[in-house]
């Protein structure tokens, strides 16, 4: 076990990894998003119940790392009564985080995937959910897939 690796798993991924939030199925949901990640392992589908232009209902299922499962628990609880553009200006937050570190004080439990960005491998682990929520809400039915991104395998 890397050292460094404990950085990552902060008390916050942690816990939402060992008791996700809305973790099941949703019934008649629509959009429905399929996300995986074939250099982890992480593979899930996101739930969406939308009411109008917001996102009424938001759950997941599915398996994968601490880190991928902790994001998608914390992305269920945060995008519910956003729109499809609100998704997107935060998936656009929490990727610029990951990528970079930076997390500013609007992030709340997010900043704590910010450690992932000293670990290239990690940011799609912390990413997928967010490119998968972002997918369904935009209307894509494809399965998202983190394949090809970056060839630099773990
Ligand atoms: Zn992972």
């Amino acid at each position: 076990m890397n050292d460094d690796l404990n950085d990552l798993y902060q008390e916050v991924i942690l816990e939402h990894a060992k008791n996700p939030r809305n973790f099941r199925e949703l019934p008649g949901a629509n959009p429905i998003g399929h996300g995986r990640n074939p250099l982890c392992g992480d593979n899930y589908t996101v739930y969406l119940l939308m009411e109008g232009d917001v996102v009424k209902e938001a759950t997941f299922q599915g398996s994968g790392c601490a880190i991928s499962k902790a994001s998608a628990s914390l992305l269920t609880g945060i995008i519910k009564v956003k729109t499809p553009a609100d998704v997107e200006a935060l998936f656009g937050k929490v990727h610029a985080m990951v990528t970079t570190g930076h997390a500013d004080d609007s992030m709340g439990k997010l900043a704590a995937f910010a450690g992932v960005h000293k670990f290239p491998a990690r940011v799609k682990c912390a990413s997928l959910s967010w490119h998968t929520a972002k997918a369904a809400v935009e209307g894509s039915a494809e399965t998202v897939s983190t394949e090809g991104d970056n060839p630099k395998a773990e």
